[in-house]
């Protein structure tokens, strides 16, 4: 599995389509300061679903949208599609090719599509829980972040170790249980609270 390309448009400095494709072996991203060297890995967090503006270096998610310049208009929409190899089927999905896209319109409405089909925020996380690339991934080391994960209470750190050891996807799906155990449960006082009301 390896990230084969990346089709940015209307996001940050990128107004015009482009299109990196990356080969096997290292790839660097040169440019002068300025150039839009950092906002390539933006998109790339921001097609894993980010949801953080900050995380982005803006305030609020439409400063991800192409703000316009003296010369150029300012767009409505951005949208960036990542695809990923997955000729050796690490992603739990039948394609050998999975293409993730997010777009987001000025109006804050923002859509996710896997292989061009709409999907949820969910279904991305998913689709990459345990692989070490979703959002929370340790994929994407940004400035400053092996320093934040020495420093973090261990607590922390143990959630990077459980991303790495392939244990997350049964951890949430824990969570969902309880969640729904939970429920239940309430539902089970209400519903004996009515039976005793009626007896
Ligand atoms: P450095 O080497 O200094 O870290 P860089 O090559 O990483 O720079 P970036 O931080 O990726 O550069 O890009 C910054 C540029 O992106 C700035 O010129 C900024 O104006 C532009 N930019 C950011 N958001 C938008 C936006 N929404 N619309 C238009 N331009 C934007």
């Amino acid at each position: 599995m390896y990230l084969k390309r990346l089709e940015i448009q209307g996001f940050k400095s990128f107004a015009d389509k482009i299109n990196l494709e990356f080969n096997s072996g290292i790839t660097s991203v040169v440019g002068p300061n300025g150039s839009g060297k950092s906002n390539v890995a933006d998109a790339v967090r921001w097609v894993l679903g980010e949801q953080s503006a900050k995380t982005l270096r803006g305030t609020k998610m439409e400063d991800v949208i192409f703000a316009g310049t003296e010369h150029r208009k300012a767009m409505g929409l951005a949208e960036v599609s990542l695809t990923i190899d997955n000729s050796t089927h690490t992603l739990p999905i039948e394609f050998d090719e999975v293409t993730v896209t997010r777009r987001v319109y000025r109006s804050g409405e923002s859509e996710y599509f896997i292989n061009k089909t709409l999907c949820r925020l969910k279904d991305i996380h998913e689709l990459f829980l345990d692989t070490g690339i979703g959002k929370d991934g340790y994929s994407i080391i940004g400035q400053g972040r092996v320093d934040e994960i020495l420093s973090t209470k261990s607590e922390e750190r143990r959630h990077i170790f459980e991303e790495a050891s392939g244990i997350m996807k049964y951890k949430v799906r824990k969570q969902e249980a309880e969640k729904k155990l939970d429920l239940t449960e309430q539902n089970l006082v209400r519903i004996n609270d009515i039976i005793s009301e009626l007896e």
